[in-house]
């Protein structure tokens, strides 16, 4: 982790769950961690929590992705405060639950803009910032396994049925992104984090009580993140799929 010391990481929908995970790990790493998120005092907690001799290294910024000004603010302000995006973690996320036929229209909009388009602002301006300072950075994707090949949705459960829409989609932005770099000549690399079930507040309790122990927690995703930006500068890890054991789906 030698070239990532002080390097700036930004990770949206920090103020929890797997955000709020991959916060602890990076900043622990010694990088600069700039968490996204729309609810500040989350933020401000989850600073307040982190060991004293590392806390400076985590800064707040109030940013709804699904916003486009609000994300430009955001990054401006990054820009302007720390010098530039080297580690992009594309994280904020919603469910929405219901049937896609019969749902409101609003709602899966709502999913779209956020887990979709949101991912999509930031990964422009942050590429941008690393190839602009020609730096060989990297860009996460915190996908699902609802967003790969072969995912079959339960019949019983309807919380992804408009989710998971948005998440194909993010495998197809990540795909994309992965080749256009290449054809730019860009060092720049990209990962798909693709989990199953993991224990955070996104997850309806019902669904926790149903899956008892079989299911991931935060940090198991967050070692997956540092996994893969610890690599070595040629190594491209593409993809990680994690599934509890015992997991079905
Ligand atoms: P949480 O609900 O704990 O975290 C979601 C995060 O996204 C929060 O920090 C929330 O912050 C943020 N967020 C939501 N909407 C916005 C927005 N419009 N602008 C900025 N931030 C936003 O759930 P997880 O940690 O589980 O979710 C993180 C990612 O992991 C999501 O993309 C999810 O799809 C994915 N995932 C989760 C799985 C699971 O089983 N838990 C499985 C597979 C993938 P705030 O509300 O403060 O804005």
């Amino acid at each position: 982790m030698d070239r990532w010391q002080n390097r700036v990481a930004v990770i949206s929908g920090a103020s929890s769950g797997i955000g709020a995970a991959c916060a602890r790990l990076l900043v622990a790493a010694g990088l600069q961690v700039v968490g996204l998120a729309r609810r500040t005092d989350r933020l401000e907690k989850l600073r307040q929590s982190l060991p004293e001799d590392q806390r400076a290294r985590f800064h707040q910024h109030t940013c709804d992705v699904s916003q486009e000004s609000q994300v430009n603010g955001a990054f401006e302000w990054i820009e302007r405060e720390l010098g530039g995006i080297d580690v992009l973690i594309n994280n904020a996320g919603i469910v929405l639950g219901g049937q896609l036929i019969d749902m409101p229209t609003k709602d899966i909009g709502n999913i779209l803009q956020t887990n979709l388009m949101g991912s999509i602002y930031c990964t422009k301006l942050a590429a941008g910032s690393m190839r602009r300072r020609q730096v060989a950075g990297h860009l996460f994707f915190v996908n699902s396994t609802a967003g790969v090949a072969g995912y079959k949705p339960d019949p019983a459960d309807e919380s992804l049925n408009a989710y998971t829409p948005s998440k194909f989609g993010l495998t197809a932005v990540h795909e994309i992104c992965r080749q256009e770099l290449i054809q730019k000549g860009s060092k720049i690399k990209t990962t798909s984090i693709n989990p199953g079930w993991v224990a955070t507040e996104i997850v309806p309790d019902e669904t926790k009580a149903k899956l008892g122990e079989v299911i991931l927690q935060a940090d198991d995703v967050a070692q997956a993140v540092l996994y893969a930006l610890s690599t070595p500068p040629h190594t491209q890890v593409e993809q990680i799929t994690l599934r509890a054991v015992g997991e079905y789906f």
